[in-house]
């Protein structure tokens, strides 16, 4: 899979959070196969990985 040229991300984490900026923190997942991007809401800390949701890309 190809990776995108604009990096997208959720808008908002499955509790409602708004995220993006500073309301959340980018990780990368180096045990998955293959690895995966992951963000983790700086509201209430869930982790949420790139192939789990179809998500939307942020506004
Ligand atoms: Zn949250």
């Amino acid at each position: 899979m190809m990776a995108p040229l604009i990096e997208r991300f959720p808008s908002h984490c499955p509790l409602g959070h708004r995220l993006g900026g500073r309301r959340m923190l980018v990780g990368w997942d180096n045990r998955s196969d293959p690895p995966q991007r992951i963000w983790i809401c700086g509201r209430c800390d869930i982790v949420m990985h790139s192939t789990d949701y179809p998500w939307p890309s942020a506004d």
